[in-house]
């Protein structure tokens, strides 16, 4: 029997140590030291490289990577196991070496970089020695790509790139930019001279790029194949966003049943009230319902390919900016005035559910890809006016596929007869 929910033991010990890791040392860090992995401290960042050997010596270092491209290879279900455990706590992503934007601009460079080009940029991106950023958005329009103006133009040996970008995540701390053009995605070291990064937003960046001059080098992938590495980009993407989304939702659940389970009112626990124990069971229901949906996916593209899991991607995508909404939502109404204060992670997990989504693209687009990718898989019917199930048609056709069981057997043509007579009486009576 094929189909298995259960963990291999031997892995199931790898998610127990990080689950502990995280909560023993990757938490508190959180506290005392937020963004530590950026940190320019040569203190902070000796303790975090620390941490992060232990890491590496358990073979979970840029867990997203396949074997093929430098990582472990553990393949995306296992990489959803993992990420709902990492999801949990906000920078466990980074000390795992496997943080956004970094690891979508990574898996690009490792599948579209040429030998140089990943010892260059990847080697150094993989051990956090840099930061990337990923430039493709742009003001005048985020949905679709063919509204993008940023085009580079060949002058000698260099590229001269000119645009304007918009929400580019961590530009302004990045040490590379990876720039999609019209005609190709381009590596733009942050310093070089052209590059103007807006004073607003400040975390996700609006950058113009003015007569930005790069060598011939820096064109990732083929000339003209921007659209393709962006796919495979964002596809790979939107799935670890899911798989820690998980987590997130799954916190919430936590938190929303000690609550219930701690406060009084109208003379019983709140846990006793019908309408809270509807939404412990909805958030229940709908966080397992996105879990499995993201193992199955997680699933497919091991079995088959990023491309080929696209419907399913894209479907994942909506429902888990969906189920964080929902679940985050009723978690921090269970917590009542708290709920709405920065004390808990409720507020921000709430308050971060509409970007799950808009980033990585909207939810409308996601689900016009699935209608229009289911919907090819289909045939308008072949009646004028009744559709495939119209009843009278299907009950006509099957009483011409008895008619020669009927004439080897009259009695059973009597027997039938009976039944729709009967049947008859009872929609008109
Ligand atoms: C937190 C965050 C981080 C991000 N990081 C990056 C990054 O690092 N790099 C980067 O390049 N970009 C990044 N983005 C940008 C993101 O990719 C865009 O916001 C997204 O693609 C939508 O583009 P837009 O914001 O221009 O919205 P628009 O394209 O203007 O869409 C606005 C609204 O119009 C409607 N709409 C649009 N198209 C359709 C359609 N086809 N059918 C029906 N309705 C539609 C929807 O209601 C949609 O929400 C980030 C965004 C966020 C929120």
């Amino acid at each position: 029997m094929a189909w298995d929910f259960s963990t291999e033991p031997e892995f199931q010990k790898k998610l127990d140590w990080v689950e502990e890791f995280c909560r023993e040392e990757i938490e508190p860090l959180e506290y005392v030291f937020p963004y530590a992995v950026r940190s320019p401290d040569p203190v902070v960042k000796g303790y975090v490289r620390g941490l992060q050997q232990q890491i590496k010596e358990r073979g979970l270092w840029a867990i997203f990577l396949d074997k093929k491209l430098g990582g472990p290879g553990f393949g995306q279900l296992k990489l959803a196991l993992l990420n709902e455990v990492i999801g949990r706590y906000p920078s466990a992503p980074a000390m795992f070496g496997a943080a956004a934007p970094d690891t979508g601009n990574m898996e690009m460079l490792a599948a579209y970089g040429t030998e140089e080009q990943k010892q260059r940029w990847l080697k150094p991106l993989l051990n956090q020695d840099i930061f990337s950023a990923y430039s493709m958005t742009e003001p005048q329009g985020g949905s679709d790509p063919n509204l993008f103006k940023t085009h580079a133009v060949r002058d000698g040996d260099e590229w001269v790139i000119n645009g304007e970008k918009w929400f580019t995540s961590a530009g302004r701390v990045a040490d590379i930019l990876f720039v999609m053009c019209t005609n190709g995605m381009f590596v733009v070291p942050r310093k070089t001279p052209g590059v103007e990064i807006m004073p607003e937003p400040r975390n996700h960046n609006h950058i113009i790029y003015r007569d930005v001059r790069v060598p011939l080098d820096h064109l990732l992938g083929p000339e003209d194949g921007a659209k393709v590495l962006a796919q495979r980009r964002l596809g790979g993407g939107r799935i670890h966003h899911a798989m820690r989304t998980i987590a997130q939702c799954k916190l919430a659940l936590d938190m929303m049943c000690e609550r219930a389970l701690s406060r009084e009112s109208h003379g019983k626990v709140i846990a006793e009230h019908q309408m809270v124990q509807e939404k412990i069971a909805d958030s229940y229901a709908e966080l397992l319902q996105l879990r499995l949906m993201v193992l199955y996916t997680a699933w497919k593209i091991d079995n088959t390919s990023t491309q080929e899991a696209r419907t399913e991607i894209a479907a994942v995508k909506f429902t888990m900016a969906k189920a964080l909404r929902e679940i985050s939502f009723r978690a921090l109404h269970i917590f009542g005035s708290l709920g709405t204060t920065d004390l808990t992670p409720l507020q921000a997990m709430y308050a971060g559910a509409p970007t799950m989504g808009i980033a990585d693209g909207v939810d409308e687009v996601h689900k016009a890809t699935v209608a229009r990718r289911l919907l090819a898989q289909y045939r308008p019917q072949q009646h004028p006016y009744w559709p495939t199930e119209y009843i009278p048609a299907k009950r006509e056709a099957a009483w011409k596929k008895f008619e020669p069981k009927f004439q080897a057997q009259p009695e059973l043509r009597a027997s039938a007869e009976a039944y729709k007579k009967y049947f008859a009486a009872r929609r008109s009576g």
